[in-house]
C-alpha cells in the first residue's frame, strides 16, 4: 500500500492526488461539524456508495446518529468509533405524532452539546419530513445544516435503467406520494391534472394504493397501454422490477404484494428498462452495489 507521507506531499491539500494516483477525501475541504448543531443528511436510496461526500464527512464526525428505517445499515459503519447510533424508524404510515417526538429528541441532543447527525433515506426534504424537523430546530434556534441526498425517485430509477427524462419521451416529470396520513390516496393531489399533466409520473409510497390510483388515472383518461414499472429495493442487491401497463393494474390484485420499499413509474420511459437495465448484470458479475 502506498503512503502519501512517504512522498512528502501534504495529503490534506486540496486536489493533491495520493501516491497511487487516486484522490483521497480530505476533511479539510469540508465544513466543521460544530458541537450543539444538527446535520440533516440524506443517505441516498440504499447502496452505500450513493451517500454524498459531505454526508460521509458528517457521519465520520458526528457524536450521535439518529437514523430512519430506510437507511441501509452498511452506511452506519462509517460513523466514527464511539459514536452512538439511535434508531428513530417509522414505517408504512404509522401515526404522525411520533414525528414531533423525533424533532424534540434532536433538540434535546443538540442542547447536550452533541454533534447530531439526523440520517434519512434518499433526500431528507423529499417526502421525508425533513422540513418539519428543520422547522422545529429553527424555532428554538438550534443551528442546522441540510445535506441533500439522492432521492430514490431519481437514483432508484437510474439503477433500473429508467431515465427520469429522455428527449424522445418527456420534457417534464412529476413526483407524488401515493398515500397520505390516513393511508388513502392523497386528496391533496389533483388526480385529474396528473392524468394529463406529465408524461412521466414517479410515485413514492404508492404500491398499496396502486389499483385505486390506476383506476383514478384511467377514469380521467390516462392511456391504459402506458407502461408501468414497480421498482422494489432499488439500488440494493435484492432490487427487483415488475413491469405491466396501467390498464392491467386494476385487475392485478397481487400487485399490492410486491416487495417494498418500491417506486412506481408511469410513462414511456419505462420501455427503456429493457435496453438500459444494467444493474442485475453488474450484480451477477461482481456483486457490488
Ligand atoms: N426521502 C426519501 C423518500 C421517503 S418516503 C427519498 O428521497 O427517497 C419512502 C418511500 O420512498 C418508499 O415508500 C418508496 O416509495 C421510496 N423508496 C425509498 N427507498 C427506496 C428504495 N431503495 N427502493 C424503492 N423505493 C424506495
Amino acid at each position: 500500500m502506498n503512503d502519501t507521507r512517504d512522498t512528502g506531499r501534504d495529503e490534506n491539500a486540496r486536489g493533491t492526488p495520493a501516491a497511487d494516483g487516486f484522490a483521497r477525501l480530505s476533511h479539510a475541504d469540508f465544513p466543521d461539524f460544530a458541537p450543539g448543531s444538527v446535520w440533516l443528511v440524506g443517505a441516498g436510496p440504499g447502496a452505500p456508495g450513493l451517500l454524498t461526500l459531505l454526508g460521509f464527512h458528517g457521519l465520520s464526525h458526528a457524536d450521535i446518529v439518529v437514523y430512519d428505517a430506510l437507511v441501509n445499515e452498511d452506511i452506519l459503519n462509517w460513523k466514527r468509533d464511539g459514536a452512538v447510533l439511535e434508531f428513530a424508524g417509522k414505517r408504512g404510515g404509522k401515526p404522525s405524532a411520533k414525528q414531533q417526538d423525533i424533532s424534540l429528541r434532536l433538540v434535546e441532543l443538540a442542547r447536550q452539546n452533541k454533534r447530531v447527525l439526523r440520517l434519512k433515506g434518499g433526500d431528507p426534504l423529499t417526502f421525508g419530513r425533513g422540513g418539519e424537523e428543520c422547522e422545529t430546530l429553527a424555532s428554538v434556534g438550534i443551528p442546522f445544516r441540510i445535506v441533500p441526498g439522492i432521492t430514490s425517485g431519481v437514483g432508484g430509477l437510474a439503477y433500473a435503467g429508467i431515465p427520469t427524462t429522455h428527449r424522445d419521451t418527456n420534457h417534464s416529470v412529476l413526483f407524488l406520494t401515493g398515500h397520505d396520513a390516513t393511508g388513502d390516496i392523497p386528496q391533496g393531489v389533483d388526480w385529474k391534472n396528473v392524468a394529463s399533466a406529465s408524461p412521466v409520473v414517479v410515485m413514492y409510497m404508492a404500491v398499496r394504493n396502486l389499483p385505486k390510483i390506476a383506476r383514478t388515472l384511467l377514469g380521467f383518461g390516462r392511456d391504459p397501454d402506458e407502461p408501468v414499472a414497480v421498482v422494489s429495493n432499488a439500488t440494493l442487491p435484492h432490487q427487483s422490477i415488475h413491469t405491466t401497463t396501467l390498464g392491467q393494474i386494476p385487475d392485478a390484485e397481487d400487485i399490492v404484494k410486491l416487495p417494498t420499499p418500491a417506486l412506481v413509474v408511469l410513462g414511456r420511459v419505462v420501455d427503456f428498462h429493457d435496453r438500459l437495465g444494467w444493474y442485475a448484470k453488474a450484480m451477477r458479475e461482481n456483486a457490488v452495489g
